[in-house]
């Protein structure tokens, strides 16, 4: 993938003392190939290395210090401005604040507009009202109120009415009438761009004039991405790009060519199909991700969010003592099972992702740890070092698990409890340190 590619790009840089006008040509060649591999498109990708190379020559790579640093961050920083720069909020300044969702079926509407929701709901100033104008098929409207019960925010729908204009209205008024600041209005979208859909979306946006037109795109979708947002802002003039699905084989491709096509902010991403999973747009995160550095920053931003804080300080004392066992595992398994996927937030961390792409945690794994944990004794718990082979083999027969998926779990805890201290005191400061030498 693109991370790989320009690591490896960006590798010659790193290990030469001294870069010579050839290397730079080289280097410039690789990264332009990994952009076009990760779909962007090939003017793009032209543009972007000649600009890197002026950069490079303007500032005299050449006879620089350590010119394979100032390298990577010349594509750095470039990259983050073509994503463009800085984070761009949401408009909610109006009262209500309307959202208007558009894109494609199956791009993630709906599942986007309750991650937005509880995003809102969670900064408390908000209360959100999500209204279902996706007429089309009767579990759409279900599938708003699954949603809409687990993250507990109400939904506004009609079941009788097939007129999407006349509910999104009536969605408005509802929220006017209740006291809800923000409106949320999810849409019926089609698996590819057709007159009809644009012209049922436009009636929308005319009926309700929203403070935020947002398109919501599948990241994996490739070029297709880019001629659909075309076609929707053609129409539309929207305010900003959701990339959902940024969780899968990642195509950081797309947010480059969206966001020079159309030249529209992307406001967040969406990384899983949980609630969570959701965060705000950040250019030069996502440039540290596409260079295969880990977004370190949003991870700690997120376990800051959700660890509970006097929890979190009782491990670090125990950290710092060498004192963390299997109980503080369990109980950081299931803080973690709160955060959201786990294979997506070990991806952002520098050097796990790699590690952990051919490790298979999903919540059935989560079990079967948690019952080989309970097949330990307390003693055990607390001294994992004292695990040898025939406690492993009676913990292995306690908890119906084989030897190897009890080795497995010990490695596991090894590596948290690795990653744990990594991230106890300076916290991503400290990681990011770690990182840029
Ligand atoms: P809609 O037709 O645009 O409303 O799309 P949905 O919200 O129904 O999403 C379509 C599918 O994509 C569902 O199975 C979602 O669970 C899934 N999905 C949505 N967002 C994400 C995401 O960020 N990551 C992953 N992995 N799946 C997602
Ligand atoms: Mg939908």
């Amino acid at each position: 993938n693109l991370s790989d590619k320009l690591d490896k790009a960006l590798h010659v840089l790193k290990g030469h003392g001294q870069i010579t006008e050839i290397n730079v040509a080289e280097t410039l060649k690789e990264v332009r190939r990994a952009l076009l591999d990760a779909d962007v498109n090939f003017k793009i990708a032209k543009e972007f290395t000649n600009r890197v190379k002026e950069k490079a020559l303007g500032q005299n790579v050449l006879s620089s210090l350590k010119p394979g640093q100032l390298m990577v961050k010349i594509v750095k920083d470039e990259l983050t401005e073509l994503m463009g720069g800085d984070a761009e909020e949401l408009d909610l300044t109006g009262s209500p604040s309307v959202i208007l969702m558009s894109g494609l079926q199956g791009s993630g509407k709906t599942t986007f507009s309750g991650k937005l929701a509880n995003f809102l709901k969670n900064k408390k100033t908000r209360k959100p009202l999500l209204v279902a104008c996706d007429v089309y098929r009767p579990a759409a409207i279900d599938q708003l109120h699954v949603v809409g019960e687990q993250i507990g925010v109400e939904v506004f729908s009609d079941r009788g009415n097939n007129d999407p204009v006349a509910i999104a209205k009536a969605g408005v008024q509802h929220a006017k009438s209740d006291g809800f600041n923000v409106v949320i209005i999810d849409t019926a979208g089609r698996l590819a761009v057709d007159e009809q859909m644009m012209t049922e979306i436009a009636n929308i946006h005319k009926a309700i004039t929203p403070q935020e037109t947002l398109f919501v795109v599948d990241s994996m979708t490739g070029q297709d991405a880019v001629n659909t947002a075309k076609a929707f802002n053609d129409v539309l003039n929207f305010d900003g790009v959701i990339l959902t699905k940024l969780d899968g084989d990642t195509r950081g491709g797309a947010a480059i060519s969206i966001k020079s096509v159309v030249n529209k902010p992307i406001k967040f991403i969406g990384t899983g199909e949980k609630m969570e999973a959701i965060d705000v747009f950040y250019p030069a995160r996502m440039a540290d991700r596409i260079l295969g550095m880990g977004d370190v920053v949003s991870l700690v931003e997120r376990a800051q969010e959700q660890f509970d804080e006097e929890q979190a300080r009782q491990i670090q004392k125990k950290i710092a003592k060498n004192r963390f066992g299997f109980d503080d595992f369990l109980s950081q398994i299931q803080q973690i099972k709160k955060m959201g996927n786990m294979k997506d937030l070990m991806g952002m961390i520098p050097g796990v992702g790699k590690a952990m792409k051919g490790l298979d945690i999903d919540d059935d794994a989560f079990k079967h740890i948690e019952a080989m944990i309970h097949s330990m004794t307390p003693d055990e718990r607390a001294n994992p070092s004292k695990l040898n082979a025939s406690r492993k083999k009676r913990i292995a027969a306690g908890s119906g698990r084989s030897i190897q998926e009890v080795n497995q779990l010990l490695k596991q805890f090894q590596q948290m409890s690795k990653m744990m201290k990594m991230m106890q005191g300076g916290g991503g400061k400290k990681m990011m340190q770690m990182m840029q030498n």
